[in-house]
């Protein structure tokens, strides 16, 4: 089995909404087949996870569906 870089948990398939970018553009992929550290919560994309991630990026003109997503701007310390 998978062993977790950071914290040496266990790996294991699972289920993730994951927050993509490119350049200025954010897709939510929901459902993402992906790696998990069961411990830390990690997560490693293997190449079918990128694959998919990319296939999301181009189809973000017609999402199956969209969120509304608050913003907040941290302040200058
Ligand atoms: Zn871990």
């Amino acid at each position: 089995m998978k062993t977790c870089y950071f914290c040496k948990g266990p790996v294991a398939p699972a289920r993730v909404d994951y927050m993509a970018q490119a350049h200025n553009q954010y897709v939510m992929v929901q459902r993402l087949a992906v790696e998990r550290c069961v411990q830390c919560g990690e997560i490693y994309l293997d190449v079918a996870a990128s694959r998919e991630i990319d296939k999301a990026l181009a189809r973000a003109a017609s999402p199956d569906s969209h969120l509304d997503v608050p913003v907040v701007v941290c302040a200058e310390p």
